[in-house]
């Protein structure tokens, strides 16, 4: 899994999790964690409306 501290799950969109965690500077960043195992993909964007068009977008090489 990906080393996100205090990542907290807000919603789930196929392999992918969207969630929240706490950047270095104290800023609320929104994340794309894909949980599919060999995966890896994960991206950190500034809303949650871009994190959720990254995660169905995301072409998960594993099937
Ligand atoms: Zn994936």
């Amino acid at each position: 899994m990906p080393a996100h501290n205090h990542f907290h799950s807000v919603m789930q969109i196929g392999p992918v999790q969207i969630g929240t965690h706490r950047d270095r500077r104290g800023r609320t960043k929104h994340a794309a964690v894909c949980t599919a195992d060999r995966c890896g993909w994960s991206s950190d964007y500034s809303s949650q409306s871009a994190a959720q068009l990254a995660a169905r977008t995301h072409r998960c090489k594993v099937r």
